[in-house]
């Protein structure tokens, strides 16, 4: 049986145009321990039927001792979820939400004596930010970090400065963003031509995908073509 907690929403703030971090204290609680990966879910009060009502999200921050969770969350359009998340007289600072968690089992590897490639979409970078910044803050020794995040625009680009500020101070965490949809003088494209080209062709390296399905069974067929096996891959897939 899971044990469903409430959480009080203490902030909500935009980031892009559809894009906003939400941060959550659970009452009842002085801290909250989770695995970096790990995600919570929500029973929302949008629906008579349970199944629609459960709503899962990644949490971006890492664990630190308080009973605060942050979270980044892409409203979709017609979405029963988000479109209750993002509605400001429903859901605002001081509202409650009960949820269940943190649950998961894409969670920060035991073993990074190997190099990494996280790779994401959107709002799928949530986990690898508490990941990394987990692994920042904690020590955690590791050989090498590379994080690839692919959206349309510069404007989405989810949590860059704090990203590219940890990618100087960090030694060998790499962090890499293809926008789809505008020039600039970064990489144009999307995450698949990042990694091909950037991954050695061995045994050791292991890739972490996380996002919505287009990019996650694109990704996972593209590394099973350069003949990584499959315990290689691992994966959350948003929806
Ligand atoms: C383990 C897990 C962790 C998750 N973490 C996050 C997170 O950190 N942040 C976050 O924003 N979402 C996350 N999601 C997705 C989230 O749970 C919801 O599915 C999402 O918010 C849409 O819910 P909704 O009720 O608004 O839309 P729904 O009414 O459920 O869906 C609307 C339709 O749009 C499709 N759709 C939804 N989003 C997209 C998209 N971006 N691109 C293309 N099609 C889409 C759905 O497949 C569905 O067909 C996570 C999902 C899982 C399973």
């Amino acid at each position: 049986m899971f044990n469903w907690q409430t959480a009080k929403i203490i902030d909500i703030q935009p980031v892009t145009e559809q894009t906003s971090i939400f941060k959550l204290e659970v009452l009842a609680a002085t801290t909250i321990n989770f695995i970096p990966g790990q995600f919570i879910t929500f029973d929302l009060p949008i629906s008579e039927k349970k199944t629609q009502r459960l709503k899962s999200y990644s949490i971006a921050s890492h664990p630190h001792e308080s009973n605060i969770l942050e979270l980044v969350i892409v409203k979709i359009d017609g979405g029963l979820g988000t479109e209750f998340l993002f509605d400001k007289e429903k859901c605002k600072v001081g509202t409650e939400l009960k949820f269940r968690g943190p649950l998961g089992v894409f969670n920060l590897p035991k073993d990074l004596s190997m190099p990494h490639y996280f790779i994401c979409t959107g709002t799928g970078v949530a986990p690898f930010r508490s990941m990394i910044k987990y692994i920042h803050a904690s020590n955690i020794p590791y050989n090498e970090l590379n994080l690839i995040f692919g959206t349309r625009t510069k404007a989405d680009i989810l949590y860059h400065d704090e990203l590219q500020a940890l990618s100087q101070e960090m030694d060998n965490f790499n962090y890499h963003i293809a926008l789809s949809r505008e020039e600039w003088n970064g990489k144009k494209g999307y995450v698949h031509a990042l990694y091909q080209s950037l991954a050695p062709r061995n045994e050791s390296v292991q890739f972490m995908l996380c996002g919505w399905r287009p990019m996650i069974d694109q990704a996972r067929k593209e590394l099973i073509a350069l003949n990584y096996d499959k315990k290689q891959i691992h994966f959350e897939l948003y929806g």
